[in-house]
């Protein structure tokens, strides 16, 4: 069991997969979250899923490649709950193609969905967090963003941005108490993955890569990142975990 003093959290992307993951792992050790995804209809269903198991938990649809629309949202927010302690930026999407034949649109999208998302969440959400002295920050990357992968040019970039991000951040926030941390999922299984662990040999060959020799759960990676957001890992600042089986050693 981990420590969480009555903390509020905000997680993007928690409507599906890793993001969903990690609001339930949260609301299971009594934080208040806030699940944010594209479509009302997703983030809705998470944050029923917990409410209905006794959670404490809310939806907002926002558009997190809109920097204006999350203006917006935080504000309305911080207006309701001036203090979300807990950010987790983990919404993400891949458009991949070799860069020869990757479109300005594939580009743009990736790093706004991925990396620019961060910095307008943070922007919003830090500076109560810096007055209160305690905070916690944890942005989902990727093995993609430390080793680089043919045919992600565009998720690489954000992923390998969203690192520097991290450890800034952890430089500029620590004397306030809030850590910025980063987890780096290798495969896990959910929508984004399925076009690879779905297809048996493709999987197979991924595998061979992966000393573990399995694809990971949500779970393998919201275990992490709630240990990051809890009292316990107070000393812990400007880190990736990579939680991939072994595969980037
Ligand atoms: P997923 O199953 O595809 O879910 C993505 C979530 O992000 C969804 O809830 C989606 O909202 C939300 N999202 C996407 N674009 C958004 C936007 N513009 N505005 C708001 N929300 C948006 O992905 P996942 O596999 O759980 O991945 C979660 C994170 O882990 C991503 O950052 C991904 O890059 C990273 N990651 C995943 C893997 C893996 O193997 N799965 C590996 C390394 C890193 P809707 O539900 O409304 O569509």
């Amino acid at each position: 069991m981990l420590t969480f003093k009555n903390r509020t959290a905000l997680v993007t992307g928690a409507g599906r997969g890793i993001g969903k993951a990690i609001a339930e792992t949260l609301a299971r050790e009594g934080v208040t979250v806030v699940c944010v995804s594209k479509s009302a209809d997703s983030c809705g269903a998470a944050a029923a899923v917990i409410t209905q198991a006794g959670g404490k938990a809310r939806a907002l649809a926002v558009d997190v490649s809109d920097g204006a629309a999350i203006a917006k949202a935080a504000e309305a927010l911080l207006q309701e709950i001036p203090l979300i302690d807990i950010l987790v930026n983990n919404a993400g999407i891949t458009r991949d193609g070799l860069l020869f034949r990757m479109s300005d649109a594939d580009w743009n999208d990736v790093i706004a969905t991925n990396l620019t998302s961060c910095f307008h969440w943070t922007k919003h959400l830090a500076r109560p967090m810096t007055r209160a002295r305690w905070g916690r920050i944890v942005n989902i990357t990727s093995v993609s963003g430390i080793v680089g992968n043919a045919g992600q040019a565009n998720y690489s970039a954000a992923k390998a941005g969203m690192i520097g991000l991290t450890k800034t951040l952890a430089r500029e926030f620590a004397s306030r108490g809030v850590t910025v941390n980063a987890v780096a999922p290798g495969f896990i299984k959910t929508d984004m993955t399925t076009e690879f662990v779905g297809k048996p040999e493709l999987a197979a060959r991924i595998l061979e890569a992966v000393p573990l020799r399995r694809f990971g759960e949500a779970a393998d990676i919201s275990s992490m990142c709630a240990y990051l957001c809890s009292e316990e890992a107070g000393y812990i600042t400007g880190q990736v975990f990579t939680v991939d089986g072994g595969m980037a050693m």
